[in-house]
């Protein structure tokens, strides 16, 4: 070790030139082109994820333009020793000029940026960084737009935001858009091992996996981990030291878990994740390391792999995967990603979590109720007991109200029907009721009688709406405008009126 300030090494190792932004490819080959062939536009965005390399990918941007020794060696690159490219490095050169949108977001940023737009600069290009460009007010957007509508020849705009929608049409409209993608474990991976070999430090192989998927694909966020890892080992990455330092979970609990979830053991899933949870790990990170693994296990299932797992990991997913069928899984994945979001509101993660454990152990009944099917018409039912066993019809014609649903006839008679109760239930009534219920919907069907409903029966409201019926249509007829006219004209009085039933 040197006795040089330590310097983080997300900061250290930063890519400088375009060769060492990792994972955004398209982008770099595009902006290649623009520099190559002279095509520069007057505005960017580079939208993406934290961590991605927004920033760094726009002052790299800027020393390919400006720097000093430009075709040099390939026009794409910058020479990157020049004070010119020093100084964007370190972000303090005239030329290029970065704003943070978070902090300097309004009105007389933009217009001090406007003012200095003015002026060329000695190198001939003048180029804004603004970084979280999304922060920026609505009055700030609009000076802006000015400028953005007609740029003078030597400015260029990149804005860095990771929330692109967050900008307003109107200037989004006059940039190049690039998005920045999230980037692959694998080549997180390669990178931390290609930064580990030029710092000589010792890792087990095991732990670049690991780290490489808890930066969750955000290059800064992987060398920042490796950082914590560090401070406390700083000769060995050991798996040890992963999971004392960054409470970097251990893959074999977690799939106890899963694995105690899937075998309907709720209490072995809590138990071992209180023991986890004890030891200082973040419960959303747990969650959430617990949903990749289930995204695992799903993939394994329907005979895919999740590429970032080790191969015993991969095992074992498979094996999990026989317990339960998919769309209980599936579920299980809705429960912990709704609860998540949950999570994020609450002070009571632990809590949460633990409901969350025992709602996907209960994953089976969960399906059960969401699949209850609709309920069946019952009324032909009815009708065609109507034909065979008038008595009985004329029975269950009292009750309020007659439903089928999952194979349970369930007939509700009003709670005032002591006698018919009585009658039902003393003379063998249950089992004719019964063998009829089967007859008609099938050999499963199961009945359910109860004499707890409170509004009148069938029969009963048969007559009622009849009645209501009748009562309107008199009332309709009497307003019939010939009749009106025709009382007014003989002054005569309406007599009963006789509804003929309807064919
Ligand atoms: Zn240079």
């Amino acid at each position: 070790m040197s006795d040089l300030p330590y310097i983080a090494l997300a900061r250290k190792w930063r890519p400088r030139q375009f060769s060492e932004v990792i994972g955004q490819n398209p982008v770099i080959l595009a902006l290649s082109h623009a520099i190559t062939r002279g095509r520069l536009h007057h505005a960017y965005v580079f939208s993406g994820s934290r961590g991605v390399g927004k920033t760094s990918l726009a002052r790299i941007f800027a020393k390919c333009i400006i720097c000093n020794n430009k075709g040099f060696e390939i026009y794409s690159t910058c020479c990157d020793i020049c004070s010119t490219c020093q100084d964007i490095a370190a972000s303090r050169a005239f030329d290029v000029m970065e704003i943070d949108g978070a902090s300097h977001n309004g009105v007389d940023a933009i217009r001090e940026l406007r003012d200095i737009a003015q002026y060329i600069p000695s190198s001939g290009k003048r180029i804004f960084i603004i970084d979280e460009a999304h922060m920026l007010s609505g009055a700030a957007f609009n000076a802006l737009l000015k400028i953005l509508e007609e740029p003078p020849p030597h400015v260029l705009f990149i804005f860095a935001t990771t929330e692109v929608h967050k900008l307003p049409a109107t200037v989004l409209s006059r940039c190049q858009h690039f998005a920045c993608r999230q980037v692959g474990e694998d080549a997180i991976g390669m990178r931390l091992e290609q930064i580990l070999k030029a710092e000589e430090v010792i890792y087990e192989q095991a732990t670049i996996p690991l780290l490489a998927r808890a930066a969750a694909g955000s290059m800064r966020d992987a060398l920042s981990l490796l950082d914590q890892v560090l401070a406390l080992s700083p000769d060995l990455v050991s798996i040890d030291a992963l999971r004392e330092s960054i409470g970097l979970l251990d893959s074999t609990m977690l799939l106890q878990i899963l694995e105690a979830i899937f075998d309907r053991k709720p209490r072995i899933a809590l138990d071992t994740a209180r023991t986890i949870i004890r030891s200082g790990v973040d419960i959303k990170l747990f969650t959430e390391s617990l949903m990749s693994f289930l995204h695992a296990i799903v993939l394994a299932k329907i005979g895919g792999t999740e590429r970032s797992l080790l191969e015993h990991e991969q095992k074992e997913c498979g094996r999990i995967a026989n317990k339960r069928p998919l769309e209980e899984m599936e579920l299980m994945f809705q429960v912990l990603a709704h609860g998540l979001t949950w999570m994020t509101r609450s002070a009571q993660q632990g809590i949460i979590l633990e409901m969350l454990l025992i709602k996907c152990a209960a994953a089976e009944s969960l399906l059960m109720v969401g699949n209850t099917p609709p309920p069946q018409d019952t009324e032909p039912f009815i009708q065609d007991l109507q034909s065979r066993d008038p008595h009985l019809a004329a029975v269950i014609n009292q009750a309020a109200r007659i439903e089928l649903q999952g194979g349970l006839l369930t007939m509700a008679f009003p709670s005032n029907t002591q006698s018919l109760k009585t009658h039902i239930e003393s003379r063998g009534m249950m089992k004719e009721l019964l063998l009829a219920a089967k007859t008609h919907f099938g050999p499963e069907t199961r009945l359910d009688i109860h004499f707890d409903a409170t509004d009148p029966s069938r029969a009963l409201k048969k007559h009622q709406h009849i009645q209501q019926k009748q009562a309107q249509m008199i009332d309709e007829a009497q307003k019939h405008p010939l009749l009106v006219e025709a009382l007014a004209l003989f002054g005569g009085q309406l007599g009963s009126i006789e509804l003929k039933p309807t064919s």
